[in-house]
């Protein structure tokens, strides 16, 4: 048994140690959230799409627009309004819900995720951001600490892909969704009769650029590259460009037992070749760019006919437009050299640019303060993939925290953020709020 002077001078020395950082860094103790109340709120929302007879560790799959959609919304308005607040669903079906200001004349701070989620998905991916999204405004409502920015709390609708596309609530409102989209099929039904909601309102959802202070959203990493630092928390710097290519390559289908080897024109051997350039392409050049063929289709298709012509896509990512481009340019020259060798045509088109979306420089300096008054050790790092965030970077600064994902697994029952760093994340979320409606 520790003596009560030890135990008084651990306690001191313990608590010391907990506002030490804020001290240094010449701000107040920073606040935190409720991570009791965050994991019970995780935790219930599991039960929405759950598979019958599941567990938590059987995930979700919580498809938008779908029944289990529904009545995940609902038990999140529920928890808005046990919260002080109160939700509003725009034409899109994104819920807002509004905390006042002290300013009047301020623009909110907006913050928040989506907890749609893809077939067989996990707990974590959208959910933990919207729940932190309310628990930080509940902190403020139980500590009855005041902000001169109005703030924002928002769930988006459709945030995963869905009749061919994703963000969809997100893009309503930043004026981004695709003519005709409404009218997309998906497992014989039409968007628009799936939304339930009135589609020819839709743009009446549009905001105006400029309509908020800052956009912040808490969000897992879905890679493994915090947990291999062994850091809990990455400031997101933007998310990354996409180049999407169609590759047709053409050889010259034929007998397979009776076409000698040397005057084969084989597709399919051509193909296997230049996927290995692509990937030598890539990984050529310094930096986090990744190179994904995903997709592929052999014809004819049969095991005695020599291949013909291979179908396959391209996937470049990288924050850096220009360096996609670049490697693009390696691809097609690598390319131009197989097909002397193999005898084959290769045909590359690029069919897709998705542009990157940064974070903002501010924004992200607001997240490091937040996480270092918080004694929370980080990392800048792009996101490689999509987030409703980079719909809200077309419209003002946007800034996006990532916590560790277990294994780097996302999109799977498997998907997993340790309890301790869904609080980490929500006091990031919250401090960084405070300091931005500070700055
Ligand atoms: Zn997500």
């Amino acid at each position: 048994m520790p003596s009560r002077r030890d135990f008084l001078q651990q306690s001191a020395m313990f608590s010391l140690a907990a506002v030490l950082p804020s001290f240094i860094s010449g701000q107040e103790p920073a606040l935190r959230t409720n991570g009791e109340r965050l994991r019970r709120w995780i935790e219930e929302l599991s039960v929405f799409g759950r598979p019958a007879g599941g567990t938590f560790a059987d995930g979700v799959s919580r498809t938008a627009f779908s029944d289990a959609d529904v009545a995940g919304r609902k038990y999140v308005m529920g928890i808005m309004r046990e919260s002080g607040l109160e939700p509003r669903i725009d034409v899109a079906g994104n819920i807002f819900a509004s905390r006042e200001g002290n300013d009047p004349m301020l623009k909110p701070i907006l913050f928040g995720s989506h907890i749609d989620s893809v077939k067989g998905g996990g707990n974590f991916d959208g959910d933990l951001g919207s729940l932190a999204a309310i628990e930080a405004v509940r902190t403020l409502n139980e500590k009855k600490v005041a902000t001169r920015h109005p703030l924002e709390v928002v769930v988006w609708a459709g945030e995963e892909s869905n009749y061919g596309a994703g963000l969809s609530g997100s893009r309503a409102v930043s004026g981004e969704l695709d003519p005709g989209e409404l009218d997309r099929l998906q497992d014989g039904v039409i968007k628009r009769d799936a939304v339930r909601n009135d589609p020819d309102r839709y743009h009446e959802a549009q905001h105006q650029p400029g309509w908020f202070t800052a956009y912040l959203e808490l969000h897992i990493e879905q890679g493994g590259k915090l947990e291999k630092a062994g850091l809990p928390v990455g400031v997101v710097e933007g998310i990354v460009s996409i180049d999407s290519y169609d590759v047709t390559i053409r050889g010259f289908a034929n007998h397979a037992g009776t076409t000698p080897m040397p005057d084969r024109q084989d597709a399919l051997l051509a193909a296997a070749k230049f996927i290995e350039a692509i990937n030598e392409v890539v990984r050529s050049d310094p930096g986090a760019q990744v190179g994904t063929v995903g997709q592929m289709q052999v014809l004819p298709g049969a095991p005695n006919v020599i291949p013909g012509e291979v179908r396959h896509t391209i996937d470049l990512r990288d924050l850096s437009s220009a360096k996609l481009t670049r490697i693009g340019e390696g691809i097609r020259k690598r390319g131009a050299e197989i097909e002397q060798t193999s005898r084959c045509k290769i045909e590359i088109t690029l069919t897709n640019h998705h542009e990157s979306a940064k974070a903002d420089p501010k924004v992200q300096a607001q997240i490091a303060a937040a996480s270092d008054a918080l004694g929370l050790r980080h990392q800048t790092m792009p996101s490689g993939a999509g987030h409703d965030a980079q719909s809200m970077a077309h419209m003002g600064p946007m800034g996006m925290i990532f916590v560790p994902s277990v294994g780097g697994i996302s999109h799977s029952p498997k998907e997993l953020t340790r309890w301790e760093d869904c609080t980490n994340g929500a006091n990031v979320l919250l401090n960084t709020i405070l300091r931005l409606d500070r700055a």
